[in-house]
């Protein structure tokens, strides 16, 4: 069967073996921010609806998870915000409800945590991994380029309520990215609004893969070392993919496409066409076989080309 909303599983550095469920139409989301893997944000919207039918998602993971995968969990992400389907909370339930060995975990940015509704819709869920990049007005602006419904401040309050009713784990992400949100200054702010929020992890991360601007560029080690020594105790730095060999259902896609650049380069957005999988699944494996050192990225006018090494 050739699935709509469901995508992987991917190998995931913060979640082992993860299927995805995508339930949000690209680009989608409250925010813009200038790291994304997915690209710039073609649809800027706070606005929450049935974006995927719900019954169509359903279908699909019943059809899937009833073959009793091997998974670590299904993971709400994507190519968008997955809080802005209005009816998230049914499709948790149902996992929870019928398939209750797997865990369901949320990636989330976690700007609609002000609505209530959205904040109880994920209370099954087993984990939420919101980000939280900024802690001032102008540093959100410039970094997440959010909706203009929303502000840091409150965005942060909807976080540190979300917290408070909230009974599962929440693994708060922080995004670094040089010169804008690296400062002494901005990062005692995050640590105040960290404090706030009170999340039983905060994990660090920083690009590992093409993100929506060109500029933007990965930390280095000793400035992810710094960003975590002043944001505070028990800061973790998000770690390499767990091994991979023997999970049957990564080698075919890697294959598709090492063959597709065999016969010539081409950008993520390329293979996601050619071989209609989802920009993110592309992400992935480009990542793991850059690693692998099979193949090399090149950046060109229309974006990163990606070609074999030793063809
Ligand atoms: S990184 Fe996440 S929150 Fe930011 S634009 Fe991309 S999908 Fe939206």
């Amino acid at each position: 069967m050739k699935y709509k909303y469901l995508f992987g599983p991917v190998p995931s550095r913060r979640l082992g073996v993860s299927l995805g469920i995508d339930i949000i139409p690209y680009k989608t989301c409250t925010l813009n921010c200038v790291y994304c893997e997915c690209g710039r944000t073609t649809r800027l919207t706070a606005t929450r609806k049935e974006y995927a039918p719900v019954k169509e998602v359903i279908y699909e993971l019943r059809e899937y998870l009833q073959k009793e995968p091997e998974l670590d969990y299904v993971t709400f992400s994507g190519s968008g915000e997955p809080t802005l389907h209005s009816k998230i909370d049914i499709i948790i339930h149902f996992i929870k409800e019928y398939f209750p060995r797997y865990n369901v975990a949320v990636l989330t940015n976690g700007t609609l945590f002000t609505e209530e509704e959205v904040r109880v819709a994920l209370r099954r869920a087993d984990l939420v991994i919101p980000s939280l990049d900024a802690a001032a007005e102008d540093v959100f602006k410039k970094l997440n380029r959010p909706h203009g419904s929303l502000s840091c401040e409150k965005v942060i309050s909807g976080l540190a309520q979300f917290r408070k009713e909230y009974p599962g784990e929440i693994r708060l992400e922080v995004f670094i990215v040089p010169g804008l949100n690296d400062g002494e200054e901005h990062i005692a702010m995050l640590r105040k609004a960290v404090q706030k929020i009170n999340p039983d992890r905060i994990q660090l991360n920083t690009l590992d893969r093409p993100g929506a601007e060109p500029w933007v560029r990965t930390a280095r080690d000793e400035e992810i070392q710094q960003f975590a020594k002043y944001l505070g105790d028990n800061v973790e730095i998000i770690g390499k993919f767990k091994p991979r060999n023997g999970i049957t259902s990564f080698s075919g896609k890697e294959q598709s496409i090492l063959l597709t650049l065999k016969r010539r380069p081409c950008t993520a957005e390329d293979l996601s066409y050619i071989l209609r999988l989802p920009l993110l699944e592309v992400n992935k494996y480009l990542q793991m076989l850059l690693e692998k050192g099979q193949i090399v990225g090149e950046q060109q006018k229309r974006g990163k080309f990606y070609k074999i090494i030793n063809r």
